[in-house]
Formats: C-alpha cells, structure tokens, sequence
C-alpha cells in the first residue's frame, strides 16, 4: 500500500528573496507591475515542480500571497475597509490595504498565533457587501494545472478569518458569520464549476485555542454548508499549532473529505482520532515550525499509534503546519556536522516522501538506507560534544530553582530614589536611536573587514558621542547609548554566546518582504565573555548623568530562535538567564546603575492552549528573575514589552518584579493601562507617549495631553515619561524635535499642573 503525502504550504519569498527583492523595487517605482508579477509568477512555478519532482502528492496552490494570506482572503471576500474602495486599481488597492498610502492609514498587523509571522487583520463594519473574488485561486490552480498539477486549493477558513478579524464598535466578528459565509460559499461554487472534484484545504487554526461553544456551533454550521455545494469536491480542515480535539469530534459528523491535525505540537491530537474513522487523516509529522532532522524511527511509532484508530490508507503524512516558518533550503550553509543536523522547507519536503516510502515499502534498500543514516544522525547529535557543556549544567545545579534579587520593591525603590535623584516624572527613551545608512554601512564593512576594529571601534564611539550630546542638549533625565552597534536584539546576543550558531541565508518572512534570520540554539549556553560593558562603560564615562545598560531578556531571546528540541525550553531559558546574570553583575560593577532587560516577545510565547499557560508563565518569569538576581538594591532594575494586552497576565508582570516596567500605550491610550491601576501594580511604569510606527512629530501640547491623560490611572511619583518603543527605525529628523517635544512637554506637567 503506498502512502501520500502532503505539503501543508510552502514558503513563498524565494529562496534568494526573489520576492522580497522584487516587491520593494516596485514599491521604490523601480520596476513595474509585470516585472512583479513575472517574478512571482516563477517563483511558485519553480516551488511547485520541486514539491512535484521530489514526489509530493498533494501540492498546495492559493499558498503564494504578495504580502499575506489574510490579506488575500479579505480581498477573497471583498472585506475592503471603506477608506480603500475608491481605490479602482486592485494592485494599488491591496498594497494600499497593506501598507497605507497618502490618503489612508494601512490596516494593522498582529502574530499569527504563536509564530513570528504577522498577518493583516481583517477589519469587519456594517458598511462592507461581502462579495465573493475567486480569481487569485483560480488562476494559479490553473497555471499549476498546466505544470501537470491539480493543486490542492489553500484558503484561510471561515472560523480562523472570523475570530481573527477585529470590528469598529462592540460588535463580535462572529456576528458577520452569515455574510461571510456566502461569500465562501460563492468561492466554493467558483472552485466546483471550475473543478469539479478539486481539493481544497480550509486553515482553521483557531481550533488550537481552547474554543468557545459558539466557535464550535459555527464550525458545524459553516462546514456542513461548504460540503453542501457539491459532493464531488473533497474538503479538508487543517489545524496547527497545538491539539483541536474539540473541532475535531464536530468535523467527524460531517461530510469534509480530510482532517488535518498537527501531532508535532498537538499530540493530545490522537485522543480525538476516533471522530476520524472514515475520513481522510492528514497527519501533521514532520514539524513545520523548527529546523532539525526528522527522528524517523519515533515518527513511524507515532504513526503506528495512529494506526490503531484510523487505517493505514486513510492516512495522508504531512509537515506539522505550512513550511512558511522554517527557511527554504541548506544549500548555502557549508557541510559542518551542525549543518548535518538540519532540515530546512526543502529538506522537509524529502524527509516527508522517505517517510512515505519507508511506510509503504519498508524493505527497499534505499529506505534501509536512509533510516539507518538517519538513526546515525539523530546519535551523533545526541551524544554530540558540540551540544553538552559540563560547566553549564553544574553552575544551573549551583543556582536552583525560583532564584530572585535581594530587597522588596519598597526597600529597593526608597535606595534607588535616594541614589538616583530623579526629578518626578522622569524621562528616558527605550534604548535605540536611529540606524542610519551609515551605522548599517559601517557593521557590513567591520565584518568585511574593510575597516579596521580599531576604526569601527572610534565611529560607534562617535556615534555614543553624538547620542549623548542630543540627550542632554534636550534634557533627558536617563540616558541611553543608542545601541549602535547592534544589529537586531537578539542576534546581537547570540553571536557572542555559545551555543548559538547563525546561518548564512536561512531567511524566514516576518512580514510582507520583511524577513528575519533567527538564530539557532543548538547547544548548552554560556556568556565567554562580557557583550555591553565596554560600551556601557564609555557611554557612562561621557556624561555625569545616569546611563541606562540595555539587555535583551532571556525569553526574548529564546522566543526569537529556533531552539534545540532535545532539552525543554524552559532549561534553554535558564541558560540564557545564567549568561545575563553574568552581565547584570559586570555591568553593575562597572558603575551602571540602571539595567534594562528587554522583554519584547514575553507576550507572544504564551501556550495557545490555557491548560499550558501556568507553566509558561512560571518558568519565563523565572528566567527573568534569575538574569536580574544578581542585582543590588540599589541597582533599579528595568524591562520593556512592546504591545500587549496584559489583562489576562498582570500577575505575571507583578511576579517579574522589575523596578520600572515600561510599555506601548501611545495608540491605546489607558485602555492597557487601567489594569496596572486594578491591580493595585505597586512597581514604577513608563506608558509610552509617542508613538514611534509613525513618522508623525507630536508637538509639546500633545505629548502634555498624553501625560495627564495617564496620569489620571498611575500614580504621579510612579510614573516615567517615554516613548513606545525604541527609536531605530524612525530618523533623526524625526526623533529630534519629537523627544525634545516630549522632554519640554514632561517639565510642564512637573511643574505647572499639580493635580492628577
Ligand atoms: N531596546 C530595544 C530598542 O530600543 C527594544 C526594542 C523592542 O522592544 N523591540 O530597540
Ligand atoms: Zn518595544
């Protein structure tokens, strides 16, 4: 019996960035609309003759966006926000939909669940006429048909669109549910005419999350309506990310061809596996989320378990969740034995048809092959040299559990207060100032070594120099050094601890042409030696007032990474935290007295599933206390989170115990806010005043109203006045007149208006 196989979905940006490339050169005007389209036109012919040379059976078409999927489907359903439709062009529109335009703010973006992806949220009022627009999957099923193809149509579901998309006013999207599901139906009566048994494969992750009773009253009720088109078409529902038991006992009641389930990061996906009897299982194997070599011997006992409830050729193997997640291939990435240990989109898409052929055909001696090589492997990196260090997990032992710094926030904010002498309301910025061309040019050309240490060393120095003057020209109470020299908060780190290895062009889209290149954590993690104090302590040594260190936290630096999955991550986390304790404690010696530990993704690793969520939050919070447990008293200890709701999770914030916390609030005004004051949050809290996504200036009398704006919800000898975020992507025409703004703005409030 031979088993299928299936891609859930295929990166899209090309494995040179071919599409990244070709998107900003037309919006720069560089080339035309055609050029775009040519460009991505044989990107998806080329991902989709190697799926088909590699053996893939079902091939994903409806994957390729020019900016994001959820966008697409808006456009899918004609949700377009009034302030766009007079728009006549579609191209012009839908990238004026995604990035904004002269006239009109672009639509906003969040994470795509637990993930680094960001998808535009769809934006639901009673002015829009659902309209169904099926040309997009119809032209590339058909361009994909005439590869010898019959592609397996991806479109986002109706319940994942829904929950996903936000509403002007009190309104729930669900209450859209009638109007959005005549517009899927209409797709799907397009798909039917225009193929009569094609496949299509409905993404409804939204299952993932612990569902409410009406999410899964209209499941049944969107899912039996789309089988009822026609019953020629075969229909799948695929979920990822985390266990859909619940989804999964209504789909097995109703006629939808497949279900897919991830057993990757759901492997409570097996407890539902009796509603599948009869149906197509889509198996989620080969994880789509991280980068290392399939276990094979563990898949196929995981699949054999399987087994027990649905037979073997109802079963279709799959990656865990669409390959958009993991980079395209390790050609670029040399041959060293950590290399061998890797598996990227492409690798993954071999992986699935080997795993194909050892379940259909166990005996072939090319399968023998392959799963002893790969049982070799997966020994070697276990008992690698490369990945144990000895030291790291004596000094863990040496640390135990649930470590935190000496004093309670009332002794250490009356030392602080006493050592800092800061007026009221302090100011202080996040931590970057803007990255110039020149500060990029200047890091390329070091690591080309076209300049000298020594020269790189004087130009970051000048430009501490020049950070600094601004600083105290406009009166900034806690001074920054401006991070020149790093790259990205979380490369910046990893690139001098060990442990952490960084590829050449393992590329991930974080957001229309916006890639990264996360980091990869395959070992144990130690700090050789100190990475902020040479800069801190120059930076100090330039101004008599207080310099504030600035750290990346140790869960943002793990939530950011593709991380090793031999150890739990809570263990990687305290890793981590050991190497910034380490710098806490030399930077303080060195004379810092105020140490900001980012924070920035603590909110986006939070478990899908609520059962999860105690245990992440205890150990993210004690890898945050452990990395600051070194400081003194009188050391006042900062963090950063960039937007979050944190009405669910303030116990946690209070557990971290920072001294001061500060947060993105320009745009939500006190609606984050108001929770600190329920709370009763005793610690100090930065709201940020300006908004720094916009290239927008605020004047003086802004910035004054945002201040009394918050004051009237924190407390006045609590409260520090700074931006949202940091300052790097903005320029300094920008930064300039906006931060002296905000400085002149805090001293009014000091002093001209006494009451809250
Ligand atoms: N200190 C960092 C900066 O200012 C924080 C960035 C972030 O929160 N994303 O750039
Ligand atoms: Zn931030």
């Amino acid at each position: 019996m031979a088993y299928k196989t299936l891609i859930t979905g295929y990166p899209r940006i090309g494995e040179n960035r071919e599409l990244k490339k070709a998107l900003e050169a037309y919006w720069a005007g560089d080339i035309a609309i055609d050029e775009l389209k040519k460009t991505a036109a044989l990107l998806r012919k080329t991902h989709w003759l190697f799926q088909k040379e590699a053996g893939i059976d079902f091939i994903s078409v409806n994957d390729f966006s020019y900016y994001d999927t959820m966008l697409d489907t808006c456009v899918m359903l004609g949700a377009i926000p009034q302030r766009f439709r007079s728009i006549a062009d579609a191209d012009e529109r839908y990238f004026a939909m995604a990035r904004g335009n002269s006239a009109s703010w672009a639509m906003s973006m969040t994470k795509w669940f637990n993930t680094n992806y960001h998808f535009i949220i769809p934006e639901l009022d009673n002015s829009l006429v659902f309209k169904a627009d099926s040309s997009k999957i119809l032209s590339e099923y058909d361009e994909a048909r005439a590869l010898g193809i019959d592609g397996k149509i991806n479109i986002i579901g109706p319940l994942t669109f829904l929950g996903l998309s936000k509403t002007v006013g009190a309104d729930d999207p669900y209450d859209y549910f009638d109007a959005v599901i005549s517009a899927y139906m209409q797709v799907v009566r397009a798909i039917a005419a225009h193929a009569e048994d094609a496949l299509i494969q409905f993404d409804e992750p939204i299952f993932a999350r612990d569902p409410s009773p009406r999410q899964l009253e209209l499941l049944k009720k969107a899912y039996t309506a789309l089988t009822s088109v026609s019953s020629k078409l075969r229909i799948i529902v695929t979920t990822y990310f985390e266990h859909s038991n619940e989804a999964t006992f209504v789909l097995g009641g109703i006629p939808v061809w497949g279900i897919g389930l991830d057993f990757v990061q759901g492997a409570r996906n097996i407890a539902g596996l009796s509603a599948v009897a009869g149906k197509t299982l889509i198996a989620g194997l080969v994880d789509g989320r991280n980068i290392w070599v399939n276990d094979a011997e563990k898949t196929l006992a995981l699949l054999a378990e399987i087994a027990h409830f649905v037979s073997p050729e109802h079963i279709v193997i799959s990656t865990s969740c669409s390959l958009l997640h993991t980079p395209y291939s390790l050609e670029k990435e040399g041959n060293s034995p950590l290399v061998q240990w890797l598996a990227f989109a492409k690798e993954k898409v071999h992986e699935l048809v080997y795993l194909a052929k050892a379940l259909s055909d166990p005996q072939l001696p090319e399968v023998i092959d392959w799963l002893r090589a790969n049982k070799e492997l997966i020994a070697a990196r276990k008992s690698s040299s490369l990945i144990t260090d000895a030291q790291v997990s004596e000094r863990m032992a040496s640390f135990g559990a649930g470590v935190s710094r000496v004093g309670t926030f009332a002794e250490r904010n009356a030392l602080q207060k006493k050592a800092l002498a800061l007026p009221e309301l302090p100011t202080t910025t996040i931590g970057s100032f803007p990255q110039t061309a020149q500060l990029r040019a200047l890091r390329r050309d070091v690591k080309a070594k076209r300049i000298t240490e020594e020269q790189y060393e004087a130009e970051i120095k000048r430009s501490i120099d020049e950070c600094i003057a601004f600083q105290e020209e406009i009166g900034l109470d806690v001074l920054v050094h401006g991070e020149p020299e790093r790259n990205d908060m979380v490369e910046y780190f990893g690139e001098m601890l060990k442990g952490f290895h960084f590829t050449k062009n393992a590329w991930v889209q974080s957001y229309g042409s916006r890639c990264v290149k996360p980091p990869l954590i395959y070992g144990d993690i130690s700090r050789p030696y100190p990475m902020t104090v040479k800069w801190l302590t120059y930076a100090q040594s330039k101004t008599a007032k207080v310099m504030k260190g600035m750290l990346t936290g140790p869960v943002t630096i793990l939530n950011w990474s593709f991380v090793r999955d031999d150890i739990p991550r809570s263990t990687v986390a305290r890793q981590i935290a050991l190497s910034l304790f380490d710098e806490v404690n030399d930077l303080q010696t060195a004379g810092i007295r105020i140490v900001q530990v980012d924070e920035a993704a603590f909110k986006e690793g939070y478990p899908l599933r609520k059962e999860h969520i105690g245990a992440y939050e205890n150990w993210a919070v004690d890898a945050f206390r452990l990395a600051v447990s070194g400081a003194k008293k009188e050391t006042q200890i900062h963090t950063h989170m960039c937007y979050s709701d944190f009405s669910d999770s303030i116990h946690t914030i209070e557990k971290m115990d920072a001294d001061v916390i500060t947060i993105e609030t320009a745009r939500s005004g006190n609606r984050l806010l108001a929770v600190f004051q329920e709370r009763g949050y005793a610690n100090e809290i930065g709201p940020g005043v300006y908004d720094i996504h916009s290239p927008r200036i605020p004047d003086k009398e802004e910035f004054i109203e945002q201040i009394k704006s918050r004051l009237k919800v924190l407390a006045r000898d609590k409260m520090w006045v700074n931006p949202d975020c940091g300052l790097k992507t903005r320029t300094w025409e920008e930064v300039r007149p906006a931060l002296h703004n905000m400085v002149e703005a805090a001293r009014t409030v000091r002093h001209c208006y006494t009451e809250n």
